[in-house]
């Protein structure tokens, strides 16, 4: 089989190359995203691997179909970057890693809670000038807190074991309920009064798409803590700016955000002009954002390599394929 990687960078190298080697694969490692204009260089492959911010849209899917791609792997779990209506109705399966490291992704939620929280980010900025001065860097602490997580599902459930070490009682919201997991669930309104710390856990989707939105916002206590480390659409950006710069937040932690197609996993400090919206965020030190690297841990790259690939292997031996997004 032969495999187009976009979006290829050395740590996708370095966990993919050795690895599809011994399954027998050959990948060509493409530098740029998938995108309507770059899908023809899938042309001669077997099969695309694409991630979080590759565009694969109908005309893609069609134009991938169209130069013989058999199926459409991506490396993630996250399957909102492809048309999945057309890619079945092209017959092209669409095979995700649905977990890889649920741990590593939340723990990147628990660091830029405990960040945000205490301000290491603003700490680091002074003692890094041997200005050790504390003023301005209070926190609360978070035992006996109550924290609202919203999609208990794998990575939700890491979240709240760790919400749960640090003293803070649980409740949760999810369209559909685990009756296994002895939780609280409340209906969001409940949730969006209560919490302390709401962390985002569910897919985007038509149904959640900005669910957090001006008027959710509003129903927040003051001095609430949000952390998405999910997905950038479930936030109205713009309702978030007004909301941080008019003080409704004690921080904000985001490993995700709605424009991160045009920056993340990239060095953008050469740009002249910024997304106006994005800017907001970053300029104000109540937000930390860290560009999409919940999945980055040694443990993740490898599960994410190993499922990517028998997903393939699976594909070209005509087995059972258990990771389809149906
Ligand atoms: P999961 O499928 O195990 O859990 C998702 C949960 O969300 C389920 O319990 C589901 O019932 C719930 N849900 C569905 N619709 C909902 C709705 N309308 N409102 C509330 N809850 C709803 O998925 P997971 O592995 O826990 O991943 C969750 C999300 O995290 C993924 O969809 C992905 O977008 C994101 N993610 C981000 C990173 C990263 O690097 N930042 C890495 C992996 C996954």
């Amino acid at each position: 089989m032969k495999i187009a990687f976009f979006d290829t960078k050395s740590y996708w190298k370095d966990s993919f190359g050795p690895l599809a080697a011994k399954y027998g694969f050959e990948i060509t490692f493409f530098n740029e995203r998938l995108t309507p204009a770059t899908a023809k260089l899938a042309a001669g492959h077997d099969a695309t691997c694409s991630f979080v911010n590759d565009e694969v849209p109908a005309e893609v899917v069609r134009e991938l179909k169209n130069l013989g791609i058999k199926v459409l792997l991506l490396r993630c779990a996250g399957f909102d970057s492809v048309d999945l209506e057309v890619a079945k109705e092209c017959g092209l399966p669409v095979l995700r890693v649905p977990a890889y490291s649920p741990e590593s992704v939340a723990e990147q939620g628990a660091a830029l809670l405990m960040a945000i929280n205490r301000k290491c980010h603003l700490a680091y900025e002074r003692t890094t000038k041997f200005n050790f001065d504390i003023a301005g860097l209070t926190g609360i602490a978070l035992v006996g807190k109550t924290a609202g997580v919203i999609g208990t599902g794998k990575i939700g459930q890491c979240m709240i074991n760790i919400l749960k070490g640090y003293g803070m009682n649980i409740i949760a919201y999810d369209a559909f309920p685990n009756p296994n997991l002895g939780l609280e669930y409340v209906t969001l309104d409940e949730l969006y009064a209560r919490a302390d710390v709401i962390s985002l856990h569910c897919p985007l989707m038509p149904a959640t798409r900005h669910m957090i939105d001006k008027d959710a916002i509003a129903k927040m206590k003051d001095g609430v803590i949000l952390i998405n480390v999910a997905r950038g659409g479930l936030v109205d950006s713009e309702a978030l700016a007004d909301a941080v710069e008019a003080g409704k937040f004690r921080g904000v932690g985001m490993d995700v955000c709605e424009k991160e197609h045009e920056y993340f996993f990239e060095d953008r400090s050469n740009l002249t002009q910024h997304d106006p919206t994005l800017k907001r965020l970053l300029s104000n030190d109540k937000v930390l954002i860290s560009g999409h690297q919940a999945f980055l841990t040694v443990e993740a790259l490898d599960a994410i390599a190993t499922i990517t690939l028998d997903n393939a292997k699976a594909f070209a031996e005509g087995k059972e394929l258990v990771n389809e997004v149906k």
